[in-house]
């Protein structure tokens, strides 16, 4: 948008759901520029959430009421702009009258129905349980409530995709790794973190968007103290053969005041979470401990008829809160808030952090996050992201979606039908081509992975390796054995050796 080729308006630090969020808003304002992301898009954590969009009824409790009105308030826009990867979810809350009092979580239900506007998603009731609920017999009151569903990891894929289209510069497997204050810009050094060479890019304005790094950027690449410090708090799950009978969620009130989530997952499972520890390691290394799967099969095993033992985990991941440190006691009661820090000592060259954040707030946190960055490109657009659609999100109806997909593509699986239309939308088309039949998808890998949509997800999506495929940009992974994996990494090394398809790195 402004001055010389080569300098960017803003350099984003971190491709989490905050970072693209950001970057996508500030190209759709006209700014010019470049995120990079030290490994795949969304591997830290926001492809590690409960994948919840929701206010967090739990937090009134804990007087959250600005965050949990923000929140619902975007719920539905959300919703209306990607309803490929997210989905309205209904949710079960069994009443055990020793934890929280029946009145108090009608108190807090109608609250929750109130604090926002709602035109989608219906409100709370009270419901009976019977013997068609997998709850064990003695549970038989409770309570029901909306909120929403969504895909994480296809939610920053999505957003990093937008950015894309409105100009901006999306770097994979690029580290920051110097950022140095000049008189007018900021000289960032990246490194490609396959090849290990290295590149010096100027801009006006640098973000920090690098989540649970957000504090140690500071030291690592600017001799900087940070201006604060964030909270560092693991959350795992598990994923286990279904449990739920059909598309509700439960939510499950622990003695210790935690609540756990037992969420419908990808067709066959149910995923389980989550808990709240605090750790000091790096986060991406974080993984689910002994205990933290007891305590959740333990919260399960109370609740439901089938009885969880270790043998029932398909599957767990772990990712870590960049909380806000509020230096609140537990764990759980650090807030889910964020906040930004701009320094700007000269007026100008700005650096501006994030600290926090729900994947629920993204869009909100990125305006706003925009909108500071602008006092310094004053004529950059206004907001605009609030009904901004994103790749694939252009339609309203998954059922007459997929009945268009079926008839126009008869011999696909219907398995796959679905899965295309929860992962692509409107996209499914642009994947899908001029096929004619399943031969022309190309090699099976597994499940209703096939070679044309490891293809796409190369050539449009950043995916480079079997990971990226079969974990964030597909959930193919519950259904690979090791083999499947090895034969698809071997298969995109071929592809790259010879077409070098990696997302291109710009000169
Ligand atoms: C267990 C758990 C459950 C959750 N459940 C929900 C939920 O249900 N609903 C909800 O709304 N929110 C939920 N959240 C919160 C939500 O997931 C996070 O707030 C959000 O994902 C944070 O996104 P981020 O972009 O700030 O961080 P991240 O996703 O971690 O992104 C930061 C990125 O920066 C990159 N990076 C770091 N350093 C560098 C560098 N030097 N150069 C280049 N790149 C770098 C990292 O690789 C990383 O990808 C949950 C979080 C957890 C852990």
């Amino acid at each position: 948008m402004t001055g010389e080729a080569g300098t960017y308006d803003v350099i984003v630090v971190g491709g989490g759901v905050n970072g693209t969020g950001i970057a996508m808003d500030a190209a759709g304002r006209g700014l010019k520029v470049l995120l990079c992301e030290m490994n795949d898009l969304a591997s830290a954590t926001s492809s590690r959430s409960s994948k919840l969009i929701h206010g967090g009824l739990r937090y009134l409790e804990h007087y959250e009421f600005r965050l949990v009105r923000q929140a619902l308030a975007e719920r539905e826009a959300l919703l209306a702009n990607a309803p490929h990867i997210m989905w309205p979810l209904r949710f079960r809350l069994p009443h055990q009258p020793h934890l929280r009092p029946a009145w108090m979580i009608r108190a807090g239900l109608f609250l929750y129905d109130h604090l926002a506007k709602r035109e989608r998603l219906p409100g709370s009731r009270s419901v009976t349980f019977t013997s068609d609920d997998p709850l064990k017999p003695g549970i038989t009151r409770g309570f029901e409530y909306s909120d929403g569903w969504v895909d994480d990891a296809r939610l920053v894929v999505l957003t990093a995709r937008k950015a894309e289209d409105l100009g901006a510069t999306i770097l994979t497997r690029t580290r920051c790794v110097r950022a140095e204050r000049g008189s007018d810009t900021w000289q960032v050094t990246l490194q490609d973190t396959c090849t290990g060479d290295s590149r010096v890019v100027h801009t006006r304005a640098l973000v920090n968007a690098a989540g649970p790094w957000v504090s140690s950027l500071f030291g690592s690449t600017m001799d900087q103290q940070p201006p604060r410090m964030i909270r560092m708090v693991k959350g795992s799950h598990i994923v286990v053969p279904r449990l739920n009978r059909d598309s509700e969620a439960y939510i499950l009130q622990n003695e210790d005041e935690r609540i756990v989530f037992v969420i419908p997952y990808e067709d066959h499972f149910s995923l389980v979470g989550t808990t709240d520890v605090d750790y000091e390691g790096n986060p991406a290394e974080a993984t689910i401990s002994d205990e933290e799967t007891d305590y959740l099969m333990a919260i399960v095993n109370h609740y439901f008829r089938h009885q969880l033992t270790p043998e029932d985990v398909v599957w767990s991941y772990s990712g870590v809160r960049p909380l806000m440190d509020d230096e609140e006691g537990s764990a759980q009661k650090a807030s889910r808030d964020y906040s930004f820090e701009v320094d700007a000592p000269d007026g100008k060259t700005p650096l501006l952090s994030v600290f926090g954040g729900k994947l629920t707030t993204f869009r909100k946190l990125s305006e706003a996050a925009t909108d500071r960055l602008c006092q310094f490109f004053p004529s950059a657009g206004g907001h605009w992201t609030r009904t901004a659609v994103l790749p694939g999100g252009d339609f309203d109806d998954h059922p007459q979606l997929q009945a268009a997909l079926q008839k126009r593509y008869p011999w696909l699986p219907e398995l796959l039908v679905s899965r295309l239309v929860r992962c692509y939308g409107t996209d499914s088309y642009r994947l899908l081509g001029a096929s004619e039949s399943l031969d022309d998808l190309g090699q099976h890998f597994l499940g209703t992975l096939y070679q044309r949509e490891v293809q796409y997800l190369v050539r449009h999506e950043w995916a480079v390796t079997a990971e990226d495929i079969l974990w964030r940009r597909t959930k193919q992974g519950l259904y690979a054995t090791r083999r499947d994996v090895e034969t698809l990494d071997r298969w995109l090394q071929s592809q790259q050796e010879l077409t070098g398809l990696r997302h291109a790195t710009p000169g």
